[in-house]
């Protein structure tokens, strides 16, 4: 794909969507950390259900470490890999106490420490937390790079190393949240909704549904 069309495709993202951002719901980057922790292999919209709640009785560092494992198992049981991610999220406030004064660390290897905080989940915190330009690359972006061909690439880490490389600069802060949405929306897993795609013209994906 060339860079012509790289632009008109976020031009045309972001003229839709001007101020795109999380569908995750928090109040402070402590929330979003959490939140974006329990939403591996779980919907946006199943984990809000659950920090509704979660946050409403304990939302610190301090507070959700006072609980204890068992309660926040029981408080996350909805959703999936709840036992791990109870284990992760009492082990990571454990260490934002002790080492980073309660606070969420704005470094990519300090969050990388963090217990069940990988590299997608530090992308997504420095970029919406701290508006750092990263692009967390999660199975709607990795399939929408893929088919569009803005970043091809067989794993995750490529596709990555793709869309920082060739997102033009000015869109690089929000090119995350428009492709992801682009892909919960539109360009749907299993099938696409080529015939209502603003960028169908622009896509380079062999089997357009409307093609
Ligand atoms: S044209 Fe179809 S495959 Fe291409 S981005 Fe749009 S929905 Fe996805």
């Amino acid at each position: 794909m060339n860079k012509k069309k790289r632009v008109e495709i976020f031009t045309r993202l972001a003229a839709k969507n001007p101020h795109p951002t999380t569908e995750l719901i928090y109040k402070t980057n402590f929330e979003l950390l959490i939140a974006v922790m329990l939403s591996a292999q779980a919907t946006d919209t199943s984990v809000n259900k659950v920090t509704k709640r979660l946050f409403k009785i304990a939302n610190t560092p301090e507070s959700i470490s006072s609980l204890g494992v068992l309660r926040i198992t029981e408080e996350i049981k909805s959703i999936g890999l709840f036992r791990t991610k109870a284990k992760n999220v009492a082990a990571t406030c454990q260490l934002l106490i002790q080492r980073y004064n309660s606070q969420v660390p704005r470094d990519r290897s300090a969050l990388e420490s963090l217990p069940g905080v990988g590299r997608k989940t530090a992308n997504v915190v420095l970029n919406t937390a701290f508006g750092e330009a990263t692009i967390a690359v999660d199975t709607h972006i990795f399939r929408v790079s893929n088919r569009t061909k803005i970043a091809a690439g067989k794993n995750v880490n490529a596709v990555e190393q793709g869309l920082m490389k060739n997102t033009p600069k000015e869109f690089l802060r929000n090119a995350h949240h428009w492709i992801l949405l682009h892909g919960r929306y539109v360009c749907k897993a299993r099938t696409p909704d080529c015939e209502y795609c603003i960028i169908v013209d622009l896509c380079e994906f062999k089997h357009k549904s409307n093609s």
